[in-house]
């Protein structure tokens, strides 16, 4: 068994799923990990179509479009990450998303008076955000982009590092694109959410017969590949100089994320309203030069 990405504990297997996915789990730190993980062709496929945003995220993104309503309970989303991120750092400052979609995050974020840019590793995205929005926005992976070391004050990324494979190169990128002094914001699905703990209990209780909750928090269980908790995030985030300075819970309005139909979307409304993610605020400290 492979060894905890973020204390080096020894993983330990908790239940499988339909498609011959394994989750597993650390014992020290909480960390999830689901396995096998793709390879490369295969996880440049889930990103890179054309369908990715009309087919399983098409009720996330039916609302996160070029003249979006900002009544919808998703740009409410934004506007509260938005507020966090201007309690812990006001604008002017350098803004760059990891994992911008369509853009809609971001030109909030150029509204309030941030300089912003994004990366976004789906192309039709990427080309949305810029034609759309005319944001600057690199059609890329975070591992493999081209941007200036040093450079920003406030790097952003939602619903993003449960599908990295590799969270520790992801944390250092994030640590060369600061500045010292400069703040990541990072939201992810919560393990100790209520939510997943009922879902990690429905699978293993059931024998795997109940497992459609835990298969969606594993993003129709092949696309999140880590799942943290507070403890283990700011974990990580410590190995990489990173205090943390803030959090806070949230999670994306039902109607923006379930796809089930009559009676079973009734049972997941009801349990619905407790927030199932969680994002941390950190520093940079700046005694800690970058590279
Ligand atoms: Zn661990």
């Amino acid at each position: 068994m492979l060894a905890c990405l973020v204390c080096g504990g020894c993983f330990e297997k908790l239940c499988s799923l339909v498609n011959r996915k394994t989750v597993n789990r650390c014992p020290n730190c909480g960390l999830r990990r689901l396995d096998p993980f793709p390879d490369e062709t295969e996880w440049r496929h889930l990103y890179n179509r054309k369908e990715y945003y009309s087919e399983n995220l098409h009720e996330l993104h039916k609302d996160l479009v070029f003249g979006y309503d900002e009544k919808k309970a998703i740009i409410q989303c934004y506007k509260n990450h938005l507020q966090h991120i201007k309690s812990a750092y006001p604008p002017p400052a350098r803004l760059l998303e990891i994992g911008c979609a369509s853009g809609v995050f971001l030109d909030l974020a150029q509204k309030a008076g941030y300089e912003v840019s994004g990366i976004e590793v789906n192309k039709y995205a990427a080309e949305y955000a810029t034609h759309h929005f005319g944001l600057k926005v690199s059609n890329s992976m975070l591992e493999e982009a081209n941007l200036p070391a040093n450079a920003y004050d406030i790097v952003v990324a939602f619903d993003v590092i449960e599908h990295v494979v590799d969270p520790n190169t992801f944390i250092n990128k994030i640590k060369r694109l600061l500045r010292k002094g400069g703040i990541t914001v990072i939201g992810t699905p919560n393990t100790d959410s209520s939510l997943h703990r009922l879902a990690e209990f429905l699978a293993r209780a059931s024998f795997g017969i109940i497992q459609y909750p835990l298969f969606r928090f594993y993003g129709w269980g092949k696309q999140h590949l880590h799942l943290f908790n507070p403890h283990s995030l700011n974990h990580l985030l410590a190995s990489y100089h990173f205090e943390p300075i803030g959090k806070y819970d949230y999670g994306i309005p039902f109607e923006n994320i379930c796809d089930l139909k009559g009676p079973y979307r009734l049972g997941v409304r009801l349990l619905w309203g407790r927030p199932y993610e969680f994002t941390v605020l950190a520093r940079l400290k700046s005694e800690e030069v970058t590279a």
